[in-house]
């Protein structure tokens, strides 16, 4: 938690000198073109930084350093304890830089500062260091075959992995694939999002402070269908490892297919089902937990609780407290300690936003509060939170995902109904079901299809476990040490002996 002031953050962000160039081969560079793209401060709509804009030829660089570095063995080849060592210094030096990182990650994509200090940029640190930790304590196999042989099940780096992540937690994103990516000995190209490149650019630099060696850390900023076509489209890179959209995460996978096939592990999108049933043990607890899931990071959470599930015997009692939570959260400016809720990312993802509240109201559901564009005079892109009610599953709203803070409100008669809605979507990230019986909660978390489910909250985590999705939601999984074997090769040595 932070206990310096708006006055303070506003200080520290004039003073701040912010990094735009890529980092290659241990060095930060411009883009070999000399072309740059705006970085923009979703708060109030002005330049923060101009960011180096890579594209092929770049990639090219940066797959030659990686590939370098790996052929010459400068990580792959130190023990796994030398590695881990590495990485806890990496991660004391982002500790050594909360605030710093907090600041980038609050100016470049709108969140507020508290959240940033509070949780993207400490649990980045943790990320790096839980992973480096980890490495030592991993054992390979031996197989239970014949006295006459020695039959190895060992695990090896991938090669080059690349990273192509989001803008909803940028940092925290990019550390779920570089940790178990650089812990496993793999060389990296991360590829931030064009909207909000800048805690990616920043830690480059404390990686080689801690050791990392050139080459083996490199980050490219730019747009998707420049460099990150050109990274997923390349034949020397062994891994691509995505967190965005649905969209992109399926072209991506094309992308490998039609180049080397390179491992292609996909997190994808999420409308997550949060289902309140009347037997719930405390409605009050429940009402503001769904305020919560829905507006924390002003809705640009994959995993977001967006449909709101309530059986009907309850239902107008739990909506009325799910008013007066949501009437809590008012949008403000980000670097302020107080604020909850910061600004859309950017005005294209404002304006899409506003897009979805204005179908919900054409297609018949009924606008409980907010809806609208808020703080104009900010000069920044901010929306007010949003409850829909009466949503049924035809109407957009129910179906995509809107990213942004809008709920939309559902009921249900029985258990069976409730989970059939909860499934009736492509997506299966993650799910919640709040009640205080026990065979009720164990039905339900069994029948939803999700990667997650949480029993009487939404959120609840931690390192030591996977995230993920069933069905579009995506493949594989970030996080726990599931996550390491994604970055390896598995490899069978049979030894014959004499
Ligand atoms: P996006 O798919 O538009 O972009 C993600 C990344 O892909 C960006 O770096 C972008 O530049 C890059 N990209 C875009 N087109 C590309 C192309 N043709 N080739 C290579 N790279 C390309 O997603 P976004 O808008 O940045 O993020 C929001 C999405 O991310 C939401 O759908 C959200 O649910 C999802 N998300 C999922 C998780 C998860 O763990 N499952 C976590 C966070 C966000």
């Amino acid at each position: 938690m932070t206990t310096l002031t708006l006055a303070d953050w506003q200080r520290r962000a004039a003073d701040l000198a912010i990094e735009g160039r890529a980092f290659i081969d241990g060095a930060y560079v411009a883009a070999r073109s000399g072309a740059t793209f705006d970085c923009i401060n979703p708060a109030n709509g002005q330049l923060l930084a101009k960011v180096a804009s890579c594209d092929a030829a770049d990639a090219e660089l940066a797959v030659q350093a990686a590939r370098r570095a790996f052929e010459a063995r400068t990580w792959a080849g130190q023990s796994p304890k030398q590695r881990k060592l590495v990485m806890q210094r990496f991660a004391a030096l982002m500790h050594d830089h909360l605030e710093e990182l907090a600041l980038l990650e609050s100016l470049d994509m709108g969140k507020p500062i508290g959240d940033a200090m509070g949780y993207d940029a400490p649990a980045s640190a943790n990320c790096i260091a839980w992973n480096g930790e980890a490495i030592d304590k991993i054992y390979d196999q031996v197989a239970p075959v014949e006295e006459s042989a020695l039959a190895l099940v060992t695990r090896e780096p991938l090669g080059i992995v690349t990273a192509i992540v989001p803008w909803n937690f940028p940092l925290v994103m990019a550390c779920w694939k570089l940790g178990p990516a650089l812990a496993t000995g793999n060389s990296v190209i991360l590829k931030p999002s064009e909207k909000s490149p800048l805690t990616a650019i920043r830690i480059a630099a404390l990686a080689k402070e801690a050791g990392i060696p050139d080459g083996v850390f490199n980050v490219l900023p730019g747009f998707g269908h420049s460099v990150g076509e050109a990274l997923a489209m390349h034949m020397d890179i062994d891994c691509i490892t995505f967190t965005g959209s649905t969209k992109v995460g399926k072209h991506l996978m094309e992308c490998a297919g039609k180049s080397n096939l390179k491992r292609a592990f996909m997190e994808c999108g999420g409308k997550s089902p949060n289902i309140v049933l009347a037997d719930a043990a405390d409605l009050d607890q429940a009402a503001r937990s769904a305020v919560g899931a829905i507006f924390y990071n002003q809705g640009e959470v994959c995993t977001a609780a967006s449909r709101l599930l309530v059986q009907n015997s309850i239902k107008a009692e739990f909506v009325a407290k799910v008013v007066h939570y949501a009437r809590e959260w008012v949008s403000s400016n980000p670097l302020d300690p107080a604020t909850r809720i910061g600004a859309m990312v950017d005005e294209v993802q404002m304006n899409q936003v506003l897009r979805y509240i204005e179908s919900g109201k054409e297609q018949g559901a009924t606008l409980l509060l907010g809806g609208e564009r808020t703080r104009v005079e900010s000069g920044g892109y901010y929306i007010s939170p949003t409850l829909f009610d009466n949503v049924t599953p035809d109407m957009r709203i129910f179906r995509e995902e809107i990213f942004g803070p809008v709920l939309v409100i559902t009921g249900f008669d029985t258990l069976d109904d409730a989970i059939r809605l909860g499934n009736d979507t492509c997506y299966g990230l993650a799910a919640g079901v709040w009640t205080s019986n026990l065979d009720n909660a164990v039905k339900v978390s069994r029948a939803l299809r999700a990667g997650t489910v949480f029993v009487n909250n939404w959120d609840g985590g931690d390192m030591t476990m996977p995230f993920g999705g069933y069905k579009q939601s995506g493949n594989g999984r970030d996080k726990s040490i599931h996550a390491l074997e994604k970055y390896t090769e598995l490899k069978s040595t049979w030894i014959q002996l004499g």
